[in-house]
């Protein structure tokens, strides 16, 4: 049986990433958040754009002011005031200053601000009591950036600040990568619909929710296929229907042992090449990874239990997804915490326990969700942030002892 780390690496090396001229559409600004750059966004802004203050205060030129201070101040003549958005008309002489406030435009002939507490004002006379550093609060044109170089680079996500420096730099339309498509299919005779009412032996499909919602929070389009009866011939034609419309499938269940479990023997009927079949992992242990020479399509045959769907979702298929996305370095993301309960697995499979993470004194603490940790019980999966982990080999982590948590967004 592979490790999770083996099994990382190989799905890892499958993903075909979206193409950058292929796989692209054009969104605009307000469009934009969450998706990902599919080329370097070049600004045709400065910025700042121009010279401007940093600070309400006196526009100046600096040898006018250099050696002044309380005991030999210095007056200069205020010949105008520029508040944010004028554009200056005046340039400024020896011993003239501009009234000026924050964020507007320096006047030619000026080079430094002296901030308006370091002055006394008397008409069109304004006291500098204090020598400035040159060219001190003047926030100058092209100091935080020069246009014509990448302002921002391809494969970066478009969260709140990016939006705003898109904005700045007036980039409103943008080239990202379309969102994966992503098929989902729940097998098995016993699955009805939360609408369905349940009778005997039948168990709702959760799967199909949890990971349609799964998806869309990664930045995938979920393409339901709904519930798939365990007969191989549906089952098939369902299949080949999700390879064929999706960059990646997702089914649930039937890749165990049982009678029922045909997913991995239509995979090879559809000359599937089956690269996982298993991995060492609890929950989640029958894991099948599979891709097809006829398309680009990563198929996920995901065990059906809740649990292990999800926890087989973000273990496995969350970085293929980022990454297949665009998205540059995608990298799960793991903290050590201490954890508050004993945590205790069998030693033969690397255990992901569920639970949640709380900062407490500035150290992340784990508290392990109360009640079953069955691979059945979905029921203390809610509210889950952090997936403990205890290696192969070991059987407890004492309360109070650090343990390995990976971060669930
Ligand atoms: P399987 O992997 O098909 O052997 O299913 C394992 C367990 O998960 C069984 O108890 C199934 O009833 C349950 N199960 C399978 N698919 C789903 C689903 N889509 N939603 C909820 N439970 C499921
Ligand atoms: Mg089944």
């Amino acid at each position: 049986m592979l490790s999770v780390n083996e099994a990382e690496g190989i799905i890892l090396d499958l993903v075909r990433v979206l193409d950058s001229v292929k796989d692209i559409e054009t969104v605009d600004l307000e469009n934009a958040l969450g998706r990902i750059l599919a080329t370097d966004v070049i600004g045709k802004l400065d910025f700042p754009h121009w010279d401007n203050s940093a600070m309400d205060g006196y526009a100046v030129r600096y040898a006018d002011v250099k050696d002044c201070s309380e005991d030999s101040p210095i007056n200069l003549e205020v010949i105008t005031e520029i508040a944010a958005g004028d554009r200056p008309k005046e340039s400024i002489q020896s011993k003239q200053a501009a009234r000026i406030f924050t964020g507007a435009m320096l006047p030619e002939g000026t080079d430094t601000i002296v901030i308006q507490e370091n002055t006394i004002r008397e008409g069109d006379t304004v006291t500098i009591l204090a020598a400035p550093k040159l060219e001190e609060f003047v926030r100058h044109q092209g100091a935080f950036y020069q246009a014509g170089t990448p302002i921002l680079q391809g494969g970066v996500q478009i969260g709140a600040p990016e939006i705003a420096v898109l904005a700045t730099a007036q980039c409103t339309q943008l080239s990202v990568y379309r969102r994966p498509r992503v098929a989902i299919l729940s097998t098995g005779d016993e699955l009805v619909t939360p609408e369905q009412p349940l009778q005997p032996g039948q168990i709702v499909d959760s799967n199909q929710y949890a990971l349609a919602s799964f998806v869309a929070q990664n930045g995938g389009i979920p393409i339901k296929f709904g519930i798939v009866p365990d007969r191989p011939k549906v089952l098939k034609e369902y299949i080949l229907k999700a390879i064929e419309s999706a960059d990646i499938v997702l089914s649930t269940g039937g890749v165990s042992v049982g009678d029922y479990d045909y997913v991995d023997r239509i995979l090879a009927e559809l000359s599937g090449t089956l690269h996982i079949c298993s991995v060492a992992v609890k929950p989640g242990k029958p894991l099948t990874v599979a891709t097809f020479d006829d398309n680009n399509c990563l198929y996920f045959g995901i065990p059906g239990n809740p649990v292990s769907a999800l926890v087989s979702c973000w273990r496995f298929v969350q970085p293929a997804l980022r990454r297949l996305s665009g998205l540059n370095n995608y990298q799960p993301r793991f903290v050590t915490a201490t954890t508050s309960y004993d945590l205790k697995a069998a030693g033969r499979r690397e255990t992901y326990l569920w639970g949640q993470l709380h900062l407490v004194n500035d150290n992340y603490e784990f508290a392990l969700a109360g009640g079953s940790h069955s691979s059945g019980n979905l029921i203390n999966l809610a509210q889950t942030n952090g997936l403990a982990i205890v290696p192969v080999g070991e059987k407890l982590i004492t309360a109070g002892s650090k343990v390995k948590v990976m971060l669930i967004d």
